[in-house]
């Protein structure tokens, strides 16, 4: 599970391809054990996931008991046929139309957190008959992954490294925009091999820094300033995710001290990674020491989400989680602080949950520093 190998697309896509028809019946067992016996999946993180097809947006996977279709467009006829592990490919214009007319009154199942309430009457005006709606059919597959989809999201975290330890270096200090930090990331991501970013990357400094999505802006950092910045690349559809929060010169109070209580729970929260830990508990790992200081109102958001295909999926960690660890999962572990006029920072590593605890993949250092 844990092993590492050298980094080869070629081979991981072959894995993906031959791993397909085990996973197309995992969906089918999901699916008749929800009422159903075909589904048409549109979320483009599950097309992906069931096709290889790295367009996803313009395309939906149908999965009958027996069978399985990628649907797309003209504009995609050629890169289907060279992505996709599915053999049946139907090209039209008309989706829900030609998905429709696939089934022989099997009873069809959509993705009620992505169908909208207006392709869902398409569909239904096309099918003569009411849909049944399913929620997070895919969720518990997509959580755990499988060895190759490790690989892709350990060459993210790789990527994410290489580039973060170039630019702060070479980028970061006073005058330097907030937006010129996030420019010089991602054409480094980009440069080592990156598809993309994760997200718009987010630069938070000086009083910004109270934002926990604080997406880069045209603010000049300033000496002093504690920079949080959160940032992934993506790679084969994987998204890796790290935070790290640098200090600009030296970093007056409170905030060196926020520093400190941050990564002391960062670190707890990583240690409580292990295969069956429930999210709740991992997440009161992290937040306790938060809150033992004084810091728990400050720290709003959750502890950590999974990533692969998208970058948050399950499992969750959070006080309401109802997530339980099991090897192959990668999640993030992040807390931080946030006080209003103040500033604040956050800490994030992408974990991954091995058969004993957990392995971290992102290898930037966390400990306090200064730059610039
Ligand atoms: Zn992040
Ligand atoms: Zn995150």
């Amino acid at each position: 599970m844990s092993e590492t190998r050298p980094f080869d697309a070629t081979e991981l896509q072959r894995e993906a391809a031959a791993a397909a028809p085990a996973l197309l019946d995992a969906v089918r067992a999901r699916l008749t054990d929800s009422g159903a016996e075909a589904l048409l999946v549109t979320a483009p993180a599950n097309v992906r996931y069931l096709s290889g097809f790295s367009s996803p947006e313009d395309g939906a996977v149908l999965v009958t008991l027996d069978d399985a279709w990628l649907i797309t467009d003209d504009r995609y006829t050629v890169q289907a046929g060279e992505e996709s592990w599915l053999s049946n490919q139907v090209i039209t214009r008309e989706i829900f139309e030609r998905a429709a007319g696939l089934l022989e009154g099997q009873t069809l199942a959509v993705e009620a957190d992505h169908m909208t309430i207006a392709w869902r009457a398409d569909l239904e005006r096309h099918l003569n008959r009411p849909v049944v709606t399913t929620q997070d059919l895919l969720r518990p597959l997509r959580m755990v992954k499988r060895p190759f989809e490790v690989a892709w999201l350990r060459e993210a975290a790789r990527i994410t490294d290489v580039a973060f330890g170039q630019v702060v270096d070479a980028t970061l200090r006073p005058g330097v925009r907030e937006l010129d930090v996030a420019l010089e990331l991602e054409r480094a991501m980009r440069a080592e091999g990156a598809d993309g970013v994760s997200f718009e990357i987010i630069v938070a400094s000086g009083p910004r820094s109270a934002m926990p999505h604080g997406v880069a802006s045209h603010r000049p950092i300033e000496a002093g300033d504690l920079v949080t910045i959160d940032c992934g690349a993506r790679v084969g559809g994987y998204h890796a995710d790290m935070t790290r929060a640098i200090g600009v010169g030296a970093v007056q109070e409170p905030l060196r001290s926020w520093f400190d209580a941050v990564l002391a729970a960062q670190r707890a929260g990583v240690a409580a990674i292990a295969p069956g830990a429930d999210g709740t508990v991992v997440d009161a790992a992290a937040r306790d020491l938060l809150t033992a200081v004084g810091l728990g109102d400050a720290f709003g958001h959750s502890l950590g989400h999974g990533t692969g295909l998208d970058i948050h999926e399950g499992p969750r960690l959070s006080p309401r989680s109802k997530d339980t660890l099991a090897p192959g999962m990668v999640v993030t572990v992040e807390p931080g602080v946030y006080v209003a006029g103040t500033g604040g920072l956050r800490i994030e590593d992408l974990v991954l949950v091995t058969d004993t605890g957990g392995e971290v993949l992102s290898h930037t250092p966390k400990d306090y520093r200064e730059v610039g």
